[in-house]
């Protein structure tokens, strides 16, 4: 189908639940030496200009990123995660130093990251978001790869790095995607013992995500953290009404840090947005 395109939506208030958690993941790995492959399996563009026509369609980064940012003087200096999370938002303005002119992608915020040691893979199938995703400057370790990312991680495993993270991100326009995020998890898993993984979901009045939810732990799965950002109370009129992560092998002290940038984030985003997490299932 692959009728989904990620400018529509970028900034909005998932992206900044998806992107903040991961960017915390990132920084309890960068403490270590040893080196890591990064995996991302559904890249999209890399980098959104919020003056592009899809993304003026409906301006959902009006109800996600644009409140931090014009907060972010007052609330960066607070919060260390959320005050250095903003700086690499900031990195990618252009021109005029207080306009929000752009905002960064997941194969941003990993190619970012990458030391010498480390590698990444970003996958993207929708022949033009790749062709967006080719123009994006990358350091020599980071691949793009036209193709499904689900398989294609699994083609990839076991890797030859010690540490392995992967972000799973699809845009779930198959009802089919959530049970194949299940069984690939459960792959990895079998695979990579110690991987660190990174599942997006949508909350959606379907509630699908819970059957996804449900299988992991059917299969065995354990050490699986979420986190769920909700926008406004389910209701079958607000489509997306909420954002989920999950977290395969969280590192220590993950939730806490969340937590607290969070206490900053959620009143910029509402009265009725609400942020819980805790152990989906435990070690
Ligand atoms: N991860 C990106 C980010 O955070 O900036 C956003 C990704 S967007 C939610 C999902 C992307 O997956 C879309 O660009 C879509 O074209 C792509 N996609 C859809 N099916 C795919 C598949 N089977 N394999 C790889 N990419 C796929």
């Amino acid at each position: 189908m692959l009728a989904y395109q990620h400018a529509y939506h970028a900034g909005n208030f998932a992206d900044v639940h998806k992107h903040l958690t991961l960017f915390a993941v990132i920084r309890h790995l960068l403490r270590k030496e040893s080196a890591i492959t990064y995996i991302d399996t559904h890249a999209g563009r890399g980098c959104y200009p919020l003056d592009a026509e899809e993304t003026r369609k409906l301006m959902e980064y009006r109800s996600g990123i644009l409140p931090l940012w014009q907060a972010r003087r007052k609330l960066g200096a607070v919060d260390p995660l959320f005050g250095a999370w903003l700086e690499g938002v900031e990195n990618v303005q252009q021109g005029e130093e207080e306009r929000l002119t752009h905002y960064p992608g997941s194969p941003w915020w990993l190619a970012h990251a990458l030391r010498p040691q480390d590698r990444l893979s970003l996958f993207e199938l929708h022949p033009g978001e790749h062709r967006h995703l080719d123009v994006q400057p990358l350091p020599a370790n980071a691949r793009r790869i036209h193709g499904d990312g689900l398989a294609g991680m699994a083609r990839m495993l076991p890797v030859a790095t010690p540490r392995l993270c992967v972000l799973i991100d699809p845009s779930y326009e198959r009802k089919e995607e959530y049970h194949e995020v299940a069984s690939a998890v459960q792959g990895l898993v079998r695979k990579v013992r110690h991987a660190v993984a990174l599942v997006w979901y949508p909350l959606l009045p379907a509630g699908r995500h819970r059957e996804m939810l449900e299988r992991m732990r059917e299969h065995g799965l354990r050490k699986l953290w979420q986190a769920e950002l909700q926008l406004a109370p389910p209701s079958d009129s607000y489509g997306m009404y909420g954002s989920g992560m999950l977290v395969l092998n969280p590192p220590w002290g993950l939730e806490e840090e969340l937590a607290m940038a969070m206490t900053k984030i959620v009143p910029l985003l509402g009265a009725s947005a609400r942020y819980r997490s805790g152990w989906w299932v435990e070690e």
